[in-house]
């Protein structure tokens, strides 16, 4: 787990990260959280997708959600 302790963390308890194979429950923007190379950067994903794994840090790579977005195919105001 990336959290050393749980004495340490009640304030962001509430923060769920998610790990490459998982799948995108939500569509929104992402912030990227790799393990020891690169930035924190935002990458949008779209609900039913699967989060990736990292061509460097491969499965320690974690996405936490920064702001949901509704895609428009999943907004009854534009369905067809
Ligand atoms: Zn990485």
């Amino acid at each position: 787990m990336v959290h050393p302790s749980p004495a340490a963390k009640p304030e962001t308890a509430a923060q769920e990260t998610y790990k490459p194979g998982d799948k995108v429950a939500r569509s929104g923007v992402y912030t990227v959280l790799h393990e020891n190379h690169g930035m924190s950067y935002k990458a949008t994903l779209l609900r039913g997708e699967t989060f990736p794994s990292c061509k460097k840090c491969g499965m320690k790579v974690r996405f936490a959600l920064f702001h949901t977005a509704v895609h428009t195919r999943d907004d009854e105001n534009f369905k067809a």
